[in-house]
C-alpha cells in the first residue's frame, strides 16, 4: 500500500504569488553561494525543500494506492483534478475504470475538485463515493446546482453511486479493510482506517482533538494503533489550537506526535496546512515538530515526521 498525496492543503486552495516566488529564488542564490558546488543538479538537489520545491496549494486529495484494478482515493479536493489527470494519463478515456471515493465530510473544501474529476464524465466509468454523512449526495448534487455551476451533476456520464458507511463497521473494499471513524468537527467529520496484508494507513483529517479527555484519547489511539502512516490535521500550532482558535475544528502537530506516540504509530503526515503558510513557514512547523516528538519520545518508539506536499508519495 502506497498514500499519494494530490492535495495537502486545507480550507482554501492556494497559490504562490510573485513575492513568494522572488524570496524563494534569493533564499536558494543564497544558498547556493554558499555551497560552492559547480554541479547545478547537484547543488539544487542539496538545498532544503521550502527553496527547492513546493508544498504546494491544492485542497484535501489523498489517494492509497492498493495494487489492485479499482482506484481509492481520500476526498475530492481540489487536489482531484490532478489526480483524474493522472489517471486519464494512464488509461485514456477508452478503459473504463472504477473509483471508490472515501469522505471525510462534506465541507467544500473536500468536495469541490469533483466538478473537475474528468473520470465522472465517461460513461463506463463507475465512481462510488463513500461517506457517514446523510447529506452526501445533496452537498455534491448542490455544488453542481444552478447557478454555481454550469455543468449539472444528473449530466456527468459516469455510474454514480453513494454509499452510505456506518462509524466503527469494517468494510471490505477494493481489495482493502476499511474502518471510519467518528472525529470532533463542525457537522462531523469521519477518519479511516485503511488495511491490507498487515499494512495500516490511517486518513485523519478536520478533527479537532481535545487530549484531556481520556475516552476520547483512547477511542483514536484504538484507530490509529500500530498505523504505519496516519495523514493527521495539524493545520494549527498548538499555541493557536488550544487558545486562539478551540472549537475551530482543527488540530495540532504536537496533538498529533502524542497521540500517534500513544499508538505505536511509526509515521506521521502532517496535513491539512494553513493557507496563509508559506513554505518556509511548513517547513519549520515540520522542524519543530521533529524535535518536538524527539523531546517526547520516552519510552516510545521513534516515529518519522514529515509535513505532506502535493506530489508526495509515502510507502507503508
Ligand atoms: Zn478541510
Ligand atoms: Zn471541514
Amino acid at each position: 500500500m502506497k498514500v499519494r498525496f494530490w492535495g495537502t492543503r486545507g480550507s482554501i486552495p492556494t497559490s504562490m504569488n510573485a513575492d513568494h516566488v522572488r524570496d524563494k529564488i534569493i533564499g536558494a542564490v543564497e544558498a547556493l553561494a554558499e555551497s560552492g558546488n559547480s554541479d547545478a543538479e547537484a547543488a539544487v538537489d542539496a538545498l532544503p525543500f521550502h527553496l527547492r520545491g513546493t508544498y504546494g496549494g491544492e485542497s484535501s486529495c489523498v489517494q492509497i494506492q492498493t495494487g489492485g484494478d479499482e482506484y481509492v482515493v481520500c476526498d475530492m479536493g481540489s487536489g482531484a483534478r490532478r489526480f483524474a489527470l493522472d489517471c486519464m494519463g494512464r488509461h485514456g478515456p477508452g478503459a473504463p475504470q472504477v473509483y471508490n471515493v472515501f469522505q471525510s465530510h462534506v465541507h467544500w473544501d473536500h468536495i469541490m475538485g469533483f466538478p473537475f474529476f474528468v473520470p465522472a464524465y465517461i460513461p463506463g466509468n463507475k465512481v462510488r463515493i463513500h461517506g457517514c454523512h446523510d447529506v452526501l449526495e445533496e452537498a455534491y448534487r448542490r455544488q453542481q446546482a444552478d447557478p454555481s455551476f454550469p455543468v449539472h451533476f444528473d449530466f456527468l456520464g459516469a455510474d454514480i453511486e453513494f454509499v452510505k458507511l456506518e462509524p466503527e463497521q469494517t468494510y471490505q473494499i477494493a481489495g482493502l479493510s476499511v474502518t471510519p471513524f467518528r472525529q470532533l468537527h463542525h457537522g462531523d467529520s469521519y477518519g479511516y482506517r485503511f488495511e491490507q496484508d498487515g499494512k495500516v494507513a490511517v486518513y485523519s483529517t478536520d478533527s479537532e482533538h481535545k487530549l484531556e479527555d481520556a475516552d476520547e484519547t483512547a477511542y483514536f489511539v484504538k484507530y490509529f494503533k500500530d498505523a504505519d502512516v496516519v495523514v493527521f490535521d495539524s493545520m494549527y500550532s498548538l499555541a493557536e489550537a488550544t487558545s486562539l482558535k478551540e472549537d475551530w475544528g482543527h488540530s495540532s502537530n504536537m496533538v498529533g506526535v502524542e497521540l500517534c506516540h500513544l499508538a505505536n504509530v511509526k509515521q506521521l503526515c502532517l496535513f491539512h496546512h494553513e493557507p496563509i503558510y508559506s513554505d518556509a513557514q511548513i517547513a519549520q512547523v515540520e522542524a519543530e515538530t521533529r524535535r518536538y516528538e524527539e523531546i517526547m519520545r520516552g519510552e516510545a518508539a521513534p516515529l518519522s515526521v514529515m509535513a505532506s506536499y502535493d506530489g508526495l508519495t509515502v510507502e507503508t
